[in-house]
């Protein structure tokens, strides 16, 4: 058995793994008729639903997720702040949210001066846990705002029945999850309103920017107005909606038009994280101790990013930890339990998302969350003590690269005596 690198022995990897690229012609084309025709934003006047290019590739989007309706911003963190608002989420209205997600799934929920409620995840594809969620219900819920987790669909369908039962909207966090399906259905159209991110760090990318979907005329009119300062054409300019304060969320005809070429993409950069992904798993399901990713059935992923438990008891007592710092010394880069629960933020400890105790005590909220160690345990678990990210199925990544991310879990894992007694064989 070959020496670990942390010990001083030769590392499996020494180049490193590349940056995404995913840009091309199509896109240099497309950015320069833009700049060609001069005009690289046009939301005015009489045009407050957006300039050509916006418009297109809000059509593009909906028909290729199958929506009535998409509404472009300039993040998916506006659409999802839009959409919190599209739904009717009002000051003091509770919102059950995962708290093992981005910050910005949460915060979204006090932008709108709701409450967020957080309700634990399941430890196979970390969406949140319908039984958990049952238990978060009160006479306050307004909606649940849903994330498919590293590109997974959640458990859409108990989360959907709970919602009709008690007249909850449904919100989706898509943004790590474009094109993954749940029973052959997009995600992020599963319920009354989803929202894509089209950031660098996402699937496709124009930059910057987030694709809000709905069927209902209703969101995407409410949307349209938060977007845009309350304004929209038709005759009603300047007329808002109460309980839709609008901003500026426009993206602009550089991002709308990079946006449409990377869709053409996206089956293609799925499939290639699919193989490298199944690629990856097949060997790593040969060890024991680590749980590569599930795909439910009924479920496709789009493998935004590959989460891998590891179980100490099944190790010898060997930690996440220590695997971590050894898969690293062999040259693999990783991340180390993704998120603290969002709930141990200062913000949500102090409860100040706005100074003063606002919203929490400041408004009409009656309701008593908590925020306290131990509400999510599952959560905390995978953050503490069993998840690592691996950002390994993406383009240009190749098969050679995920083989030596293999290579080198079989190697630190073979040699998990040694790495236990910190010395060399
Ligand atoms: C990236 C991300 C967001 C925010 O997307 P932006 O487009 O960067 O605003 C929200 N939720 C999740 C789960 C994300 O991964």
């Amino acid at each position: 058995m070959s020496t670990l690198a942390i010990h001083g022995g030769d590392p499996v990897r020494t180049r490193p793994f590349p940056e995404q690229r995913t840009l091309g012609d199509a896109e240099r084309r497309a950015v320069l008729e833009v700049l060609d025709d001069g005009v690289l934003s046009d939301m005015i006047a009489e045009r407050l639903e957006g300039g050509p290019r916006v418009r297109a590739a809000e059509e593009d989007y909906a028909a290729r997720m199958g929506t009535r309706h998409g509404v472009a911003t300039n993040s998916a963190t506006t659409g999802l702040q839009a959409a919190v608002a599209a739904v009717g989420v009002q000051a003091g209205d509770e919102v059950i949210c995962s708290p093992y997600t981005m910050s910005a799934s949460a915060a979204v929920v006090l932008s709108q001066n709701g409450i967020p409620v957080f309700a634990d995840i399941e430890d196979r594809t970390y969406g949140l846990d319908p039984a958990s969620v049952t238990g978060r219900i009160t006479e306050h819920s307004k909606a649940i705002l849903v994330v498919h987790l590293f590109g997974h669909p959640a458990e859409m369908g108990p989360i959907l029945d709970l919602a009709e039962r008690h007249g909850l909207a449904v919100i989706e966090d898509a943004a790590q999850s474009i094109g993954a399906t749940w029973e052959g259905r997009q995600t992020g159209t599963l319920g009354d309103v989803g929202v894509l991110s089209l950031n660098y760090h996402k699937i496709i990318h124009s930059g910057e920017g987030g694709m809000l979907l709905t069927d209902d005329d209703e969101i995407a009119l409410r949307a349209k107005l938060v977007r845009n300062h309350g304004e929209l054409t038709a005759g009603e300019r300047g007329v808002s909606i109460p309980g839709t304060l609008g901003s500026n969320f426009r993206m602009t005809e550089l991002e709308a038009s990079i946006a449409r070429a990377q869709l053409d993409r996206l089956e293609e950069l799925l499939a290639h994280r699919r193989a490298l992904a199944a690629r990856l798993t097949a060997r790593l399901a040969e060890l024991s101790g680590v749980v590569p990713p599930q795909v439910r059935e009924g479920c496709t992923s789009s493998f935004y990013v590959y989460g891998v438990r590891v179980l100490a008891d099944q190790l010898d007592g060997v930690s996440r930890d220590l695997v971590a710092d050894a898969l690293e010394a062999e040259g693999i880069p990783l991340g180390r339990g993704y998120v603290a629960p969002i709930y141990r933020q200062p913000l949500y400890q102090q409860r100040a998302a706005y100074g003063r105790g606002c919203p929490w005590t400041c408004g009409p909220y009656r309701g008593e969350v908590s925020y306290e160690p131990g509400i999510c345990p599952t959560a905390e678990r995978l953050y503490e003590d069993e998840l690592l990210i691996l950002d390994v199925t993406r383009a240009p990544l190749t098969d050679r690269d995920v083989d030596d991310v293999a290579d080198a879990f079989e190697k630190v894992l073979e040699n998990r005596a040694a790495l236990r007694a910190g010395r060399g064989a």
